[in-house]
């Protein structure tokens, strides 16, 4: 319990911890030349243009926070939040993470968890229509003798890996379901299919890719599991698959 309490909140609060020093450590600047010299006109400026900027990160992180429970309209707000978790808080929970020593596949879980959140509680605004479950071919049977790239359909259904209970699945809720053998293919997937959301399977690292490079795009993370090791032969949860694909339905 403590563990998956941790995996939903250390991202927001690596996040939090690194916009409060970035706060502490401007306001202790401004005011320390301030009371030493006060501020030339030059100071005064550069000051006030940093403060804009901490107001307009803080405020975002705010937004973001607030897109975990709420729509928020109008879009081009929601894209801009989007944007800047991708783009800027990404990275500072990235340094975060580094000097306060976190394993990255914890606070890159978290990440992922609070993509979720966000995706699930902005569904009502997208269509859905247009649903593309993207698997990894890490999911399939060492041995089998079929490649599958691109179409789950050409699984002979034979049920030695979780991709005949996806299949399954996916024909039930009329979901497109591909594998994807890399990033490119990924890629290549979402431009030629325009899904209107992305139920997407992977590991930490290229779930944290997907959703990142794909941030246009509604994308549902859910991470495999790897009891033989990493990218062999992995498993996943077919009940979180189909929690996501009725959420969005
Ligand atoms: S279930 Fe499908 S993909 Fe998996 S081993 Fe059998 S035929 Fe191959």
């Amino acid at each position: 319990m403590k563990d998956y309490y941790l995996s939903v909140i250390k991202f927001p609060i690596l996040v939090s911890s690194s916009l409060f020093i970035l706060a502490i450590a401007f306001f202790a600047t401004a005011l320390g030349s301030y009371y030493k010299l006060g501020l030339s006109l030059s100071e005064t400026i550069i000051f006030t243009a940093l403060f804009i900027i901490l107001v307009i990160l803080v405020a975002s992180w705010i937004l973001n926070l607030i897109s975990t429970h709420h729509p928020i309209r109008p879009k081009w707000m929601l894209t801009f939040s989007k944007w800047m978790l991708n783009h800027v808080y990404y990275y500072l929970a990235r340094a975060m993470g580094y000097v306060s020593l976190q394993k990255k596949e914890s606070w890159q879980e978290s990440f992922l968890n609070l993509n979720n959140e966000i995706v699930l509680s902005q569904a009502r605004d997208v269509s859905h229509k247009n649903i593309l479950l993207l698997l990894p071919h890490c999911l399939q049977n060492s041995e089998c003798k079929i490649r599958i790239t691109g179409d789950i359909n050409e699984c002979a259904d034979c049920g030695k890996c979780d991709i005949a209970s996806i299949k399954k699945m996916a024909a039930k809720y009329n979901v497109k379901a591909a594998v994807a053998t890399g990033g490119s293919l990924a890629r290549k997937l979402i431009k030629d299919q325009s899904p209107n959301v992305i139920v997407a399977v992977a590991c930490h690292r290229d779930l944290t890719d997907g959703v990142r490079d794909a941030w246009q795009v509604p994308v549902y993370a859910v991470l495999n599991e790897r009891p033989n090791g990493p990218c062999f032969e992995t498993k996943v949860s077919i009940k979180t698959i189909e929690f996501a694909i009725k959420k969005f339905q």
